[in-house]
């Protein structure tokens, strides 16, 4: 049997056995109430001001972006079902108004609202779309003194202990069958889409999708969905600007917005840009669709999309080099990517960089090689039984980790806690989307708060 096949049979076992965990933080004033609650220190089961029972079954991660304070929480009302969502504290009951909450769609999500100061007036919390959020008051005096202990983004989970103990060729044995497994799902994900729309369509949207990175996956994703590389071929020397029309950037018709070293190219784009604009005027995408607040500079949407310009009029050597089935060959040609405004801007409205700028930088390089070409590779090597091609999984295995995010600094706390062999561990681009793979299977779908979650089990039964 695989490792990717012994992996799928480790994540459809059912859920066994309970025992319970701690890690307690703390920080001063709102943020110790918040760990408090995190670390279970006001219990787990409550009465909401509504009169319901409510059990919080996974107290959920710490919420490092806009909206409540945790997410991936899950609680129970009355007993029934687990409803995972959001959970938000506040010192007062009012501050779910008076802090915009009922208005903002960040808090839609939000299952819970826990606060510690209740007001004079009865009062609703109700999400954007409507939905009322039960609310649990909670009382710090009935806390002991205080503690001490760092701000975690997440509590180390019940399996912490097991792998603890395990040598390490073991752990890294069941991140490699996670990382094939999940490798594997990408790969026929991808040759089921090539049989429908071709291999070139699906590598361009594959491309979109990781250049827009996580804030703006939409975006690109819809901007290859409604412009073909095909199409974008046919008109080759407005490749840039048509991309750019069409997401938005050239709405603006005057000139004297922009730096002056910046007009004579924004003008090209424009002159290239008005042919097409009537027939495209309805697949223009508004502009709030674009997030431009949480990406760093380097990775500005219209430094992307001009990269994904590049890479439509280069197709015949992006082609060539992913046919390869090589890393050397496909970072070779991301190296080679060069553009005159763009390898010295990062938009179109800042000034020059002093040092020239790689179009694609090494980490996203890393990251398409990961998400996109060796997927892709595999897609074409997959036997009918569904194993990796050895080669494949062989370089696969060796590419570093560049890049890492929440959700697998979430993951890393969870499975190995203070285990100082967790860097160890995710060193690798395999042995991340290994940890991943298991975050999702299985931190992902507990809502035990652990007590239920097998892989504990699994884990000391591994060879
Ligand atoms: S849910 Fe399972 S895999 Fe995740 S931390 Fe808890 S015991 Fe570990």
């Amino acid at each position: 049997m695989s490792l990717a096949d012994r992996y799928a049979q480790l994540r459809g076992t059912d859920r066994v056995r309970e025992r319970t965990l701690f890690v307690s933080p703390q920080v001063p004033s709102e943020l110790e109430l918040q760990a408090r609650w995190f670390a279970g220190d006001f219990g787990n089961h409550f009465t909401s001001t509504a009169g319901d029972e409510i059990d919080v079954v996974q107290f959920g991660t710490w919420n490092r972006e806009a909206g409540p304070d945790f997410r991936e929480a899950a609680i129970r009302i009355n007993g029934g079902d687990p409803i995972r969502g959001c959970i938000e504290i506040d010192l007062l009951d009012r501050s779910w108004e008076t802090h915009g909450h009922a208005t903002n769609p960040a808090f839609d999500e939000t299952v819970l609202h826990v606060f510690v100061e209740r007001g004079d007036r009865e009062f609703f919390t109700r999400t954007k779309s409507n939905r009322n959020v039960p609310q649990v008051h909670i009382d710090p005096a009935v806390l002991p003194p205080a503690f001490s202990a760092n701000l975690p983004l997440a509590r180390p989970g019940r399996c912490q202990a097991p792998l603890k103990g395990l040598p390490e060729e073991r752990v890294c044995s069941v991140l490699d069958a996670a990382a094939q497994f999940r490798l594997r799902q990408k790969a026929a994900r991808i040759r089921h889409k090539i049989e429908s729309r071709g291999r070139d369509e699906v590598l361009f949207q594959e491309l979109a999708a990781a250049l827009g990175y996580k804030e703006n996956k939409l975006p690109f994703t819809l901007i290859t969905q409604r412009l073909s590389l095909k199409s974008l071929r046919e008109a080759a020397s407005d490749i840039e600007s048509i991309l750019f029309g069409v997401a938005g950037f050239l709405h603006i018709a005057d000139l004297d917005v922009y730096k002056k070293s910046t007009r004579e190219y924004v003008r090209q784009l424009w002159d290239r840009w008005w042919p097409h604009r009537d027939a495209l005027q309805r697949l223009i995408l508004p502009g709030e669709i674009w997030s431009f607040s949480s990406t760093r500079p380097l990775n500005h949407p219209q430094r992307r999309l001009a990269a994904l310009a590049m890479l439509a009029r280069d197709w015949t050597h992006l082609q060539r080099a992913s046919a390869k089935s090589n890393v050397g060959a496909a970072k070779q040609f991301f190296q080679t990517l060069n553009h005159p405004f763009w390898n010295f801007h990062y938009t179109l409205t800042s000034k020059a960089a002093p040092k020239k700028m790689a179009l694609i930088g090494e980490a996203r390089v890393a990251d398409i090689l990961a998400n996109v070409f060796f997927p892709f590779w595999l897609a074409h090597d997959l036997d009918p039984s569904g194993s990796l091609a050895k080669n494949v999984w062989t370089e696969y295995a060796k590419l570093p980790a560049k890049l890492s995010n929440r959700r697998l600094e979430t993951g890393a706390t969870r499975l190995f806690g203070s285990d100082p062999r967790q860097k160890q561990f995710l060193k690798t681009v395999a042995n991340q989307q290994g940890l991943l793979q298991i975050y999702e299977d299985f931190c992902m779908e507990d809502n035990s708060d652990c007590t239920q979650c097998p892989f504990p089990e699994q884990m000391k039964k591994w060879q």
